[in-house]
């Protein structure tokens, strides 16, 4: 296997004397990020790309790196530092690039909330997140203080969610919904629990991978009387796989939340079976269950970063049978323009004989299977 999961903490040699309680502060870790090209070229050797990366992108999709998911940077090639520090690909752009490629504007039912699923709704909580992704489908929003949600924003939402009973299931986005305070975000859970027609909660967060601190003792506490919460969090490379985001998610996993991950198909970082497969033995170990594998969004600026939709069915069939189905995502694309997701599979149908299907096993083989019920 070529991709391996970290057995020891590390720290960037800058941060050598914080303290540990600091370091441990998900506090001082939000107010210590890396925001500037002058303070990021002194932690790491910026190559040239990178350099035109962060200043073309400027202002429209800054940078922001925890200390932490910093100390996990590499050289060019790392896995860590290509999700985190912006490139000059990020400037191509193609035909095909959507600001909003999930139409969520479009669904929109107040500034906060998106209504597209019958059943479900997105609720957008805050424009912060401790590290933007560089594939993140939301750069049009995240990190923009305008795009802050306002309190008549929240209330709007609640009154949409009261006369509109079909939606069961809330997704708390954002933004990062860990980056609120505590009692913020139990405040959130408590009015939303507060609508009897509202069964499920989602959050959704990255927090256990680029700022695993943040699952504290007092945040479980406060947001365990609002079960059932499902988390659902988003690591994409063994790398980030470190003994403190282990910890964080033993940590929810204990406390009662059923813990998912969405990982994005990102090119040169996970677009090979073994990368995954290290990766979900990971996340299964940890009580969190492989979800979706993500086709990148065709969102502008991460042309260089998407795979081919192929690639994720060949990783797919690559896996089958030979890993067990607790560490097998669905393959998902969701469809640009609003149309929802779409699941793909390895096709192993090889023909159809009147009542009988011919499959392809995971090894080539055909196998018969006579379909006929009584
Ligand atoms: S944490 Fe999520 S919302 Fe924030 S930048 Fe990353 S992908 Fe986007």
């Amino acid at each position: 296997m070529s991709a391996t999961v970290p057995t020891e903490s590390v720290r960037h040699p800058a941060y050598g004397g914080v303290p540990q309680a600091s370091w441990d502060d998900w506090r001082w870790q939000m107010r210590s990020r890396v925001t500037s090209l002058g303070a990021l070229s002194d932690l790491i050797e910026l190559t040239d790309e990178e350099r035109r990366g962060i200043e073309g992108r400027g202002e429209a999709f800054g940078f922001a790196i925890t200390p932490y998911y910093l100390s996990l940077i590499g050289p060019p090639g790392c896995p860590v530092r290509a999700q985190a520090v912006p490139h000059v690909d990020e400037l191509v752009t193609t035909p095909w690039d959507l600001a909003d490629p999930l139409a969520e504007d479009a669904h929109a039912v107040t500034p906060i909330l998106t209504h597209r699923y019958p059943d479900r709704g997105l609720l957008y909580v805050t424009h912060n997140c401790p590290v933007y992704c560089r594939h993140c489908t939301r750069q049009r929003k995240v990190g923009d203080v305008a795009s802050a949600p306002s309190r008549e924003m929240f209330e709007a939402s609640y009154a949409y969610l009261e006369r509109t009973p079909e939606v069961k299931d809330v997704l708390i986005s954002g933004g990062d919904p860990l980056s609120l305070s505590d009692r913020k975000l139990a405040e959130i859970c408590a009015r939303l629990r507060s609508i009897p027609s509202i069964e499920v909660l989602r959050l959704c967060t990255r927090n256990p991978v680029t700022l695993p601190h943040r699952v504290t003792d007092a945040l479980l506490e406060a947001l365990r009387p609002h079960h059932p919460i499902f988390v659902h969090t988003h690591f994409n490379h063994p790398a980030e796989c470190t003994p403190e985001a282990g910890a964080a998610l033993d940590r929810l996993a204990d406390a009662g939340f059923n813990v998912g991950n969405q990982m994005v198909l990102l090119r040169g970082i996970n677009d090979d079976a073994e990368t995954v497969e290290v990766l979900n033995r990971w996340l299964v170990r940890h009580r969190c269950r492989p979800y979706y594998m993500l086709q990148c969004d065709p969102v502008g600026g991460t042309a260089h970063m998407r795979t081919s939709v192929d690639t994720g069915v060949e990783i797919l069939d690559a896996m089958r049978g030979r890993v067990s189905g607790l560490a097998i995502p669905q393959l998902v694309v969701d469809l640009p323009g609003g149309g929802g997701k779409v699941t793909l599979t390895p096709e192993r149908l090889v023909r159809r004989d009147g009542n009988k299907r011919v499959y392809r096993d995971m090894r080539g083989r055909e196998f018969t299977y006579v379909d006929e019920p009584l």
